[in-house]
């Protein structure tokens, strides 16, 4: 069998190994000519940190991550609402890492050349379109100078929010979601901030939210910080992960956010850029397998980025998949039986997203206080209620303890 993935990033990249791990031969081809750093972080817990691990990344991981410690929520007076340990500090088998996100696909990357030789992934090979009949799929694609067509017997598009294989899918589908909430994300190095490796929100939406969290080590005992502000907001633009943000826009809701754990302000005016992106989804499709084609990843189920969830998705949906093909005489029914399993449990993770992420802790404590400081936390919210609100976000996502931990066992 020769499957042909559209698109190389974490979901592309993720299938490939798989792919290669069962046995089955594949090509990944990607747009761009070349890979460019793109620098923002990216979380990664302890349920797709498993599956990088059992992929033999573990060394290359650690090598460039920050293993995390715990979640820690606060309110915009900088106030501690919440914190509890995440990873291995949890106790999880696996741990949970940030990472540049120009790091992690260099290990995805490498692992890829390494195992599958340097013609696996062809860049500047754009998909345009696709055809299938009964023996398999012809696919078109253009580079700068030609357009043509390969063969393959499965293709698997991984080609992300803008997907072009989803759109010849979907012609009529709506251009995307949006939520009514504007991202600010930037990273600055500077000393490390409460534990040194602390995954943190502050404020509720309404009066600009930060996550913030540390993404790379550095030998003088400085850290690079990653950091995104969430405005709420009327209007959007095409969302592009390349486009230029000004600290203008949101600086404003944070000047008197300096506090003895992290001076904010100093944090973005401090920044190597800043980059903008809008809060946007695509409503869940009711199909995703098309005799020999499918999607994964961001062109399966594209989510608010609020939840630390798209990518490790899309490395959950690889190892179905991969598996499935290996085990399963006909591809169509392999196609099949992973949409069966994927399809329902991400299209609950894209609603939660929108409904109740895991900063509605942040909300519902603004709610209460009426924004306003709190004396003593256990006064406004227990902390029964409180975890049990964590707790929730962890089962939608498969990322519970006792579901992560049991396929070790
Ligand atoms: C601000 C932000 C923060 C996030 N934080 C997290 C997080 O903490 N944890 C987490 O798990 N996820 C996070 N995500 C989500 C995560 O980044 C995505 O879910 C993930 O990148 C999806 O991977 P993918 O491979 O499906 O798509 P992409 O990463 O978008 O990759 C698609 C690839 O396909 C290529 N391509 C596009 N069109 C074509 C074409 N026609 N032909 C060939 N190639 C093509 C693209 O160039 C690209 O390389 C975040 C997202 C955002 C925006």
């Amino acid at each position: 069998m020769h499957v042909a993935i559209v698109g190389g990033g974490i979901g592309g990249l993720s299938t490939a190994l798989y792919l290669h791990q069962q046995g089955i031969d594949c090509r990944v081809y990607e747009s761009v000519p070349e890979y460019k750093p793109l620098g923002v972080g990216i979380n990664l817990f302890p349920h797709a940190m498993r599956r990088l691990f059992e992929l033999g990344l573990e060394d290359a991981v650690r090598e460039v991550g920050v293993e995390a410690k715990e979640f820690t929520f606060f309110n915009q007076h900088g106030q501690l609402i919440y914190r509890e340990p995440c990873g291995r500090h949890a106790g999880y088998d696996w741990p949970h890492f940030s990472f540049h996100r120009a790091d992690l696909h260099r290990v995805l990357l490498d692992a890829v050349m390494a195992r599958l030789g340097p013609d696996a992934v062809h860049n500047g090979h754009r998909c345009s379109g696709f055809s299938q009949d009964d023996q398999g799929v012809t696919l078109q694609l253009d580079t700068a100078t030609t357009s043509h067509a390969v063969r393959a017997d499965v293709v698997i598009a991984c080609d992300g929010f803008h997907s072009a294989v989803r759109r010849q899918l979907y012609p009529e589908e709506a251009p995307a979601h949006f939520g009514g909430i504007n991202l600010w994300r930037g990273v600055t190095r500077g000393q490390p901030f409460l534990s040194g490796a602390s995954v943190t929100r502050c404020g509720a939406l309404r009066h600009g939210k930060l996550v913030v969290y540390p993404i790379r080590n550095h030998a003088d005992g400085t850290q690079t910080i990653n950091w995104a502000v969430e405005i709420l907001k009327s209007d959007w633009s095409e969302n592009d992960w390349n486009k230029t943000g000004q600290l203008s826009d949101f600086i404003d809701y944070f000047s008197n956010r300096c506090f003895p754990w992290l001076d904010i302000p100093r944090l973005f005016r401090e920044a190597e850029f800043i980059l903008e992106y809008p809060m946007v989804d695509r409503d869940p499709i009711p199909r995703w397998s098309f005799g020999r084609v499918t999607l994964l990843g961001d062109a399966a189920h594209p989510m608010y980025p609020r939840g630390g969830n798209g990518g490790a998705q899309s490395i959950l949906d690889a190892e179905l998949l991969a598996s499935l093909l290996a085990n399963c005489d006909d591809p169509v029914q392999a196609l099949q039986a992973y949409e069966a399993e994927r399809r329902p449990k991400t299209r609950d993770i894209v609603l939660t997203n929108r409904s109740t992420p895991p900063d509605a802790i942040i909300e519902r404590v603004d709610a209460l206080t009426a924004s306003q400081p709190f004396a003593r936390i256990e006064d406004v919210i227990s902390l029964t209620e409180l975890q049990g609100m964590s707790e929730l976000y962890k089962q939608v996502t498969s990322m519970d303890r006792a579901a992560v931990n049991v396929v070790h066992h």
